[in-house]
């Protein structure tokens, strides 16, 4: 089965849904839901021409009246809700959906909805078809599978759960769920809110009867629904089967990552059966571990790599070398790696993958960093000043010592700033001393300027000098206030975005062995960047 994008309809007037009718056909959704417990007011001549308007759209129909209790707003009585249900069967929905509890305990609605459904009789073409659900809007049950073979034993013709995921590791579970069911019926399992995301784009792995999508940010049904746009062009709705491969961002916050729209247009532009979900996972390295466990232990999900940023980058390097697994030199040496590769074995239980850790900010920033310099990129025993003293700061701070330069850090916190000089052979200085330093480059390692906070920088007064380069690693925005000081000021700049076109290209070459697209990788980021 082919897995619908279907568009929930949330307008609270009949004309405003017949608008989102025609709205959701341009979308090129293939099914729609109307959501009658939306609308204000509930009259059957109302209801019938919202019929005739929906017999426009090309694809399916569904219609829903969601009561309270599941997370609808139907506050009306049931046998209203039964009416409208009723007439909306015999005027050409193609699904019904209702609440398997509510099924269960009224023998009226058993009566009239089946009746209207066919679910009684042998009829090969049902008028409409019965979805039976059941929602969760605070936690995901410990064995959603279960649950979804309850509501089978009653007569629908497919079968619906969409539970809260509080965590990550929750739209693993409603993925196997799904997995199972989907083998032996048409099935719609979902995972709601941000940790939902992964269960609701790969759901067209598993044959899933469809996803929901909303028609444009803000005019969700629940929480999580990707925009229907962004479910096609981003996360390339129409090339995901059940071969696709699964990569993602694991971080936390990630929602706002920039990586899923690069990625899944370089798989696209490459032509990579894969596709690049944000993962969010607490910051634990127990969580940390949960996830990436709970994903190896399912090889069906064919997880094959992730790139790994804040708080986790020192949870990878701890994984990886647990489970035994490779950890290139270089990451080791700098303490902290960002990209995670997985290599599938043939047990069932996926006992046997392999995992290897991998660190590429170091080249990417390297690589930017010489780029930008005059004259070839010679930084031969430069004196550099690096702000900043966590992740990125390490990986540049070994790569700059790797090149014979002499580097000074500054960080806020003064111990870390030692620690990291010691392991480096550099030199540590107050975080108050930044400003009066004597450098031939200064680099940005600090979140300081980044969106939102964009007015601010970690040198107030600009650099000292019109000769040094200035570096900041922050893309977004592109123009730090730092390096706006710095351009008025004469200094040679350098921005984030090559640094971190580089490391995801550096990633994508690592997991799928070709040349990574990177005019295709710095597009999307700066067109996002623009937004
Ligand atoms: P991190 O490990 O959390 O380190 C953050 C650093 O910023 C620490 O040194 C911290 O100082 C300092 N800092 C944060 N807020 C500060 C403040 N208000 N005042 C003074 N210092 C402050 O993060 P990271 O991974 O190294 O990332 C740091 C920056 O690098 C980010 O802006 C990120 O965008 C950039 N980056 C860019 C790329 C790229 O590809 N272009 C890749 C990776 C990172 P304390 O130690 O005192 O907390």
């Amino acid at each position: 089965m082919t897995t619908k994008l279907c568009v929930p309809l949330t307008a609270n007037t009949y004309e405003r849904m017949a608008a989102d009718i025609r709205a959701a056909t341009a979308a090129q959704a293939d099914m729609i839901e109307l959501r009658l417990d939306h609308l204000r007011d509930h009259d059957l001549a109302s209801l019938r021409r919202l019929m005739d308007a929906a017999r426009s759209f090309p694809g399916e129909l569904i219609v829903t009246c969601r009561m309270a209790e599941e997370g609808g707003r139907w506050d009306g009585d049931e046998s209203g809700r039964v009416s409208l249900m009723e007439l909306a069967g015999l005027c050409g929905a193609h699904y019904l959906d209702f609440e398997y509890e509510a099924w269960r305990r009224s023998a009226n609605i058993r009566q009239k909805i089946g009746l209207v459904c066919d679910v009684n009789t042998d009829s090969s073409r049902p008028r409409a078809r019965l979805i039976l659900s059941k929602h969760d809007f605070e936690r995901t049950p410990d064995d959603p599978a279960s649950i979804l073979a309850d509501i089978a034993r009653e007569p629908a013709h497919v079968v619906k759960l969409a539970c809260k995921a509080n965590k990550i590791t929750d739209s693993l579970l409603m993925l196997e769920a799904l997995r199972a069911s989907a083998a032996v019926r048409p099935t719609i399992a979902l995972s709601m809110g941000e940790a939902g995301i992964l269960a609701r784009v790969l759901a067209r792995k598993w044959g899933a009867v469809l996803t929901f999508a909303s028609l444009e940010a803000g005019q969700e049904s629940a929480p999580g629904q990707v925009p229907v746009t962004q479910m096609r062009e981003m996360y390339r709705w129409d090339a995901l089967n059940a071969e696709t491969r699964v990569y993602g961002v694991i971080g936390c916050p990630v929602a706002h990552s920039m990586s899923p729209a690069i990625m899944n247009a370089a798989f696209g532009e490459v032509g990579h059966n894969g596709v690049y979900l944000p993962m969010r996972v607490e910051p634990d390295y127990t969580d940390f571990r949960a996830f990436v466990d709970g994903c190896l232990r399912r090889p069906w999900l064919d997880l094959r790599g992730c790139s790994v940023t804040i708080p986790h980058k020192q949870n990878l390097l701890r994984y990886v070398e647990e489970r035994g697994g490779d950890i290139e030199p270089l990451a080791r040496r700098i303490g902290a790696a960002n990209t995670l590769s997985v290599e599938k074995g043939t047990r069932p239980d996926g006992s046997d993958a392999r995992v290897s850790a991998s660190n590429t900010d170091y080249r990417g920033a390297m690589d930017a960093l010489m780029a930008g310099l005059a004259g070839g990129g010679d930084l031969g025993d430069a004196a550099v000043v690096v702000l900043g003293a966590g992740g990125a700061s390490r990986a540049i701070v070994a790569g700059l010592r790797d090149a014979g330069c002499r580097v000074t850090i500054c960080n806020r916190t003064a111990d870390k700033a030692r620690a990291l000089a010691d392991e480096f052979q550099a030199t540590a200085r107050p975080w108050n001393d930044r400003g009066r330093l004597e450098a031939d480059v200064v680099v940005n390692c600090t979140s300081i300027g980044m969106w939102p906070k964009v007015d601010e920088s970690p040198l107030p007064g600009g650099p000292r000098l019109g000769k040094m380069v200035v570096f900041d690693t922050i893309y977004n925005p592109i123009e730090t206030q730092l390096l706006r000081d710095a351009r008025e000021r004469g200094c040679r700049t350098i921005d984030g975005v090559a640094m971190f076109v580089n490391q995801a290209a550096a990633q994508f070459q690592i997991w799928t062995g070709i040349p990574a697209p990177t005019a295709t990788i710095r597009l999307h980021l700066v067109q996002r960047l623009g937004r």
